[in-house]
C-alpha cells in the first residue's frame, strides 16, 4: 500500500504498526520520500480489515489524500517492523504542518507525579512541533533541531516501544535529556525552568514587556488588559495603529473578548490554532484601535499553557517579535539583538527553530472560513493538485508575499513570508525559496518558474535571477482570480472573475484593482470590465495618503463642496495632489478599487496618514458596520465601466449636509455592493456563465462579502471565493502556479520553444 497526504510526523507508522499486529499481519511500514509505503503478508480477511481500518482509524492529525493498493509476492515475513526510512531522488511527502500539545500530553505536563510535569518541551506522535524543527526530508530526529540533544533511556525506551504514544516522536525529550529554558534580563542571565517560568509570570504581572520564544519565531508579550503596557509596546516596537493579537488562557477566557460563532469556535480550537478575527466583546483601545474585531488565539505550546498555570495574565498580548514590518526574529541571536530595546526580558527557549513560522489569522466570514494569513498550522500543507508534471515555483507578489512549488502536481504554498520592500523580508523571501526547493530536492533545470508582470516587483526581478528552465509572468489580477479556480480544481469552468485590490501591474502598464475577467484557467482570462479610470497623484506612494488618493477620484466630479472647510478638513496635501492631476505631473492612471475606498474613507474623515496597509478600508468598513442604513448610492455600470462619480458625490455632499458618517459609510458599502453585483448579473449573462468568482485584498471586507451574498442570493449565479490561501496577495502565487502551469497560451510558448510538457500535449 502507498499513502499519501500529511502522513509523516503525526504518528502514522505507530499507527500501522498497531493496526498490522491486531490484525496478525506480518510485513514492514517505512516513511518513503512520497508518502508511507506498506508491506503486509497474512490473511485474506484480516488484509481486508486492515484495508478497511486503514484510513478510518488514522491519527486525527494525519491526512489521507490517496491509497494505493497492489497485490506484493509473499516475502515469507513472520512478524511485523517499522524499517528505517528511504531517501530518494525528489521527495513529494506533504510535511505536517506544525501540532498544538495534546490532551495526553497536556494532562502528563501538568501532573507532579509524571517525569515530564511543567516540561515545557512535551510532545509525542500527536503533538508538538514539525515544519518548524524540520531540517531535511525525511522526518526524522538526526534531521530536526533536536540533533543536538541525546535521547537519555527514559526517552529512547518510550521512542522504541510501538506500543508508546512516543514511537518515533522526533522531537522527544524530558527534563534530564532535552532542552530547556533561559531568561535574558538586563541585570543577567537566569536558568531553571521553573525559576524562568516565575520570573516571567512576575515581569508579565507587573505590566513589563516579555520576548518569548514560540514554535516558528519570538513573540513580544504584555497583559492585554493593561493599557500602559500595551502602549509601551506600541511606542518601542514602532508599531502606532495596526491591531495585536490576543492569547486567552482558554475558551472561557476568549469568549469574553469576542463574540464566538459556532463555527468561529471550531476555527479557535482546530489543530491550527490560528489568530481568530471576530467581533470584540470588550473594547481595547491599545489593542484594536478604531475597529470593531479583535484577533483571539489559544495556546498551543506547553510553555503558554505554563505561563498561564503559573499566573500570567488571563489576555496576553502576542505580537510577532519584530520591529513594526520586519518579519518575525526566529534565530536566538536575532532576538537577543533586535529585541533588547523592545522586551524588558527575554524568555529563550534552547531548541532551535529551522524556519520562521508567524501565527496565521483567519476569520468565520459569509461564504466560510477565511485565511487572511497562512502559516503556522496550515503552511506548507499542500493546498491543491494541479494538473502538471513538471516542478514549478510561483514566487508570488512583493506584498503579503508566499510562495508556491508544486512537485508531481502538488501545490505547496509557504508561509507567510511579508513584504518585499522591506531588507530582512526580501532575505526571508529568499530563504523561503531555496528552503523549499532545497526540501523537495528540486532541480533548477527542471524547473518552470512563474513571477508577476510587474517588472519592477522585487519577487519579479529576484525570479529572473534564478536559474530555472524557463520563466513566465502572470498577470497580477488574473493570478487573484485563478487562485480561487485553483483551489476548487477548476481548470476548465468559465467565470467571471472579479479581482478588486489595492494594486497590482496591468496589461498596459497603468495601476489595476478594479477588474473583471471572463475566461478560465486553460483559455486565459480576458478583461471585460473594470473600474472607471481615476488619476493617481504620486503613483504607489497615495496608498498611504487617503486624501492624496481621493484628489485623483475627486478631480473627475463637479460641484462639490470645498473640501479642505468644515467637515472635511482635507490638509493641503489634497491641494498639492490635485495640482499634480491637473498638469499632469507625476500622476499615473488608476482602476484600483482600494484607492476608491481611500477616497471615501478620506471623505468621511480620515484625512491623516495610514500606517499600515488597508487601513483606511478597515477604518470605513467599521464605521459602516455600526449603521443600519438601508439605502444604497449609486454606482452605475455601463459600457464596461462602473463610474464612481455619483457614488462619490453622495458622500461628500451627504457629509457636508451633516448626515452621520456612519449611515453614509453603510450606503457607500452597499452602492459598491449594488454596483458590483449589478456589473457580475450583466457580464454574467453576456458571456453565459453561472460561476462568479471574486478575489483580491478589497474582499478581505467581511461587510462587503455579507451584501454581495445577499445580493446574488436570489440570482442563478454561484460564487466562488478564496478558502485555503489568502484573498489578498497572500494567495497569488497559487493563482500565478495554475495560470503559469495550465494556460494554453503559456502552453504552446513552451511548445514552440520545444518542451512539451505532459499538460500541454493533454490540453493541446
Ligand atoms: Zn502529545
Ligand atoms: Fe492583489
Amino acid at each position: 500500500m502507498r499513502v499519501r497526504g500529511v502522513v509523516q510526523g503525526v504518528g502514522f507508522r505507530p499507527f500501522v504498526y498497531r493496526l498490522a499486529r491486531a490484525n496478525q499481519l506480518a510485513g514492514w511500514v517505512l516513511n518513503a520520500e512520497n508518502g508511507v509505503e506498506i508491506h503486509l503478508e497474512g490473511a485474506a480477511d484480516s488484509l481486508q480489515r486492515f484495508v478497511h481500518d486503514l484510513p478510518v482509524k488514522a491519527p486525527s492529525a494525519a491526512q489521507i489524500m490517496e491509497i494505493e493498493t497492489e497485490t506484493s509476492s509473499d516475502e515469507g515475513f513472520d512478524t511485523f517492523l517499522i524499517r528505517e526510512s528511504e531517501n530518494r531522488e525528489q521527495p513529494t511527502v506533504c510535511i505536517s504542518p506544525d501540532l498544538p500539545v495534546c490532551e495526553d500530553c497536556l494532562s502528563e505536563l501538568l501532573d507532579p507525579t509524571d517525569p515530564r510535569y511543567h516540561y515545557p518541551y512535551i510532545n509525542c506522535t500527536n503533538c508538538g512541533p514539525r515544519y518548524s524543527v524540520i531540517l531535511n526530508l525525511p522526518y526524522d530526529r538526526p534531521e530536526t533541531t533536536m540533533q543536538a540533544w541525546k535521547m537519555d533511556h527514559f526517552c529512547q525506551n518510550e521512542y522504541d516501544d510501538p506500543g508508546n504514544r512516543r514511537f518515533h516522536a522526533q522531537p522527544v525529550a524530558c527534563g534530564v535529556c532535552g532542552p530547556h529554558l533561559v531568561l535574558n534580563e538586563k541585570g543577567g542571565r537566569l536558568c531553571g525552568d521553573e525559576s524562568v517560568l516565575r520570573r516571567a509570570v512576575t515581569l508579565l504581572r507587573e505590566a513589563s514587556i516579555v520576548a518569548i520564544k514560540g514554535l516558528g519565531g519570538y513573540h513580544l508579550a504584555c497583559n492585554a488588559l493593561d493599557e500602559n503596557a500595551v502602549l509601551a509596546l506600541r511606542e518601542r516596537k514602532f508599531r502606532k495603529e495596526k491591531p495585536f493579537a490576543i492569547l486567552a488562557r482558554n475558551l472561557e477566557v476568549a469568549k469574553t473578548l469576542i463574540e464566538l460563532s459556532p463555527s468561529a469556535q471550531e476555527l479557535l480550537t482546530s489543530v491550527a490554532r490560528p489568530i481568530v478575527l471576530a467581533p470584540a466583546r470588550v473594547m481595547l483601545e491599545a489593542v484594536a484601535p478604531e475597529t470593531n474585531e479583535l484577533g483571539v488565539m489559544l495556546p498551543y505550546t506547553p510553555l503558554h499553557y505554563l505561563l498561564f498555570e503559573a499566573g500570567a495574565p488571563e489576555a496576553l498580548v502576542m505580537t510577532s517579535g519584530n520591529r513594526s514590518s520586519e518579519p518575525i526574529a526566529y534565530k536566538d541571536e536575532d532576538a537577543l539583538a533586535s529585541l533588547a530595546d523592545i522586551a524588558d526580558a527575554i524568555l529563550v527557549g534552547e531548541r532551535p527553530i529551522a524556519r520562521r513560522v508567524d501565527d496565521s489569522v483567519v476569520r468565520d466570514g459569509v461564504f466560510g472560513p477565511q485565511v487572511l494569513r497562512r502559516s503556522r498550522g496550515y503552511a506548507p500543507g499542500a493546498v491543491a493538485r494541479l494538473p502538471v508534471s513538471r516542478p514549478l515555483l510561483a514566487v508570488g507578489a512583493d506584498l503579503k508575499n508566499a510562495i508556491t512549488l508544486v512537485v508531481d502536481g502538488q501545490a505547496f504554498v509557504s508561509q507567510h513570508v511579508g513584504d518585499l520592500d522591506h531588507y530582512p523580508s526580501l532575505c526571508a523571501f529568499q530563504e523561503t525559496i531555496s528552503d523549499l526547493i532545497s526540501m523537495y530536492r528540486v532541480r533548477w533545470e527542471d524547473l518552470l518558474l512563474v513571477h508577476d508582470a510587474h517588472p519592477q516587483y522585487r519577487s519579479t526581478l529576484y525570479g529572473l535571477e534564478l536559474p530555472a528552465a524557463e520563466k513566465t509572468a502572470v498577470q497580477h489580477h488574473r493570478a487573484h482570480i485563478a487562485s480561487v479556480l485553483a483551489e476548487h480544481g477548476a481548470w476548465e469552468t468559465p467565470v467571471v472573475g472579479v479581482s478588486l485590490d489595492g494594486t497590482g501591474y496591468g496589461d498596459d502598464g497603468s495601476i489595476w484593482g478594479g477588474e473583471f475577467f471572463a475566461g478560465s484557467v486553460i483559455e486565459g482570462f480576458q478583461r471585460v470590465a473594470h473600474l472607471r479610470p481615476a488619476a493617481l497623484p504620486g503613483g504607489d506612494a497615495a496608498a498611504q495618503h487617503p486624501v492624496q488618493a481621493a484628489a485623483g477620484f475627486l478631480a473627475q466630479i463637479e460641484g462639490l463642496p470645498d473640501l479642505t472647510a468644515f467637515p472635511f478638513h482635507f490638509p493641503s496635501r489634497y491641494e498639492d495632489a490635485l495640482e499634480l492631476v491637473h498638469k499632469e505631473v507625476r500622476t499615473f492612471p488608476t482602476t484600483s478599487a482600494g484607492r476608491l475606498f481611500d477616497c471615501a474613507a478620506a471623505l468621511l474623515g480620515f484625512t491623516r496618514g495610514t500606517t499600515f496597509e488597508g487601513q483606511a478600508a478597515m477604518w470605513l468598513e467599521a464605521l459602516a458596520t455600526q449603521a443600519s442604513c438601508s439605502e444604497a448610492y449609486p454606482f452605475p455600470f455601463e459600457n464596461g465601466e462602473l463610474d464612481f462619480r455619483p457614488l462619490l458625490y453622495a458622500v461628500a455632499i451627504n457629509r457636508a449636509r451633516g448626515r452621520d458618517a456612519r449611515q453614509i459609510a453603510r450606503a457607500f458599502q452597499r452602492g459598491v455592493a449594488r454596483g458590483l453585483a449589478e456589473a457580475i448579473e450583466t457580464l454574467a449573462a453576456q458571456s453565459h456563465v453561472n460561476t462568479v468568482v471574486l478575489s483580491g485584498g478589497v474582499f478581505q471586507n467581511e461587510l462587503l462579502l455579507r451584501d454581495m451574498k445577499l445580493l446574488l442570493t436570489n440570482t442563478s449565479l454561484t460564487i466562488w471565493t478564496n478558502r485555503s490561501v489568502p484573498t489578498n496577495d497572500g494567495g497569488i502565487s497559487l493563482g500565478q502556479a495554475a495560470l503559469g502551469g495550465l494556460q494554453r497560451a503559456s502552453s504552446s510558448v513552451k511548445e514552440s520553444a520545444g518542451l512539451v510538457s505532459d499538460t500541454a500535449v493533454r490540453y493541446a
